[in-house]
Parts: structure tokens; C-alpha cells; sequence
């Protein structure tokens, strides 16, 4: 089997994309980028006087993700964030 054989679109995420944004966020585990420190979601120094949210990792203060609200839309920056890890219902 060819490697193009196995490539397909960005659709083919819709249902995993769709778990990941159901799932419980602030239980979730997440790594910061800058210092390696493992802390649940709910658990992140987290800013809202900026015209969004940003949540910074309470060791190294590193921004870990920064998130806005405005006209009808939502931007989701996980930039500092190396891996978030959620619970989901086993298959
Ligand atoms: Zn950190």
C-alpha cells in the first residue's frame, strides 16, 4: 500500500476533533511547553483583563493558551500547550 493510498482531508478528524471539544476541559491534563510541568486545566493561573483569556502555567508563568470571544466567533491559541490529555469513554 502506497503512502498516498493512506492520506485523506482534514475531515477525517471531524469525530475525534468532536471528542476532544466535548470532554471535560478543566479536568484535563495539560503539559506546558516552556517547563514540562503536568497540571489539570482547572488548576492554571488564569487572566481575564485582556481582551480574552489567557492562562499562564503557575510554575514558570509561561503563556499556555489564550482564548477570545468576540462577534460570533471563538480563537483557541494552544501555542504553549505540548499535549493535553483528557479523559473520554473507553471504546
Ligand atoms: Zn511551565
Amino acid at each position: 500500500m502506497e503512502t498516498a493510498d493512506l492520506k485523506l482531508d482534514g475531515n477525517a478528524l471531524g469525530g475525534l476533533l468532536g471528542e476532544v471539544f466535548a470532554a471535560e476541559i478543566t479536568l484535563a491534563r495539560s503539559t506546558c511547553g516552556s517547563c514540562g510541568a503536568v497540571r489539570e486545566v482547572g488548576a492554571l493561573a488564569v487572566y481575564i483583563q485582556a481582551p480574552g483569556a489567557v492562562a499562564r502555567c503557575p510554575g514558570c508563568d509561561a503563556v499556555l493558551l489564550r482564548l477570545v470571544r468576540a462577534e460570533g466567533r471563538l480563537w483557541l491559541d494552544l501555542q504553549g500547550v505540548s499535549c493535553l490529555e483528557m479523559r473520554i469513554q473507553a471504546d
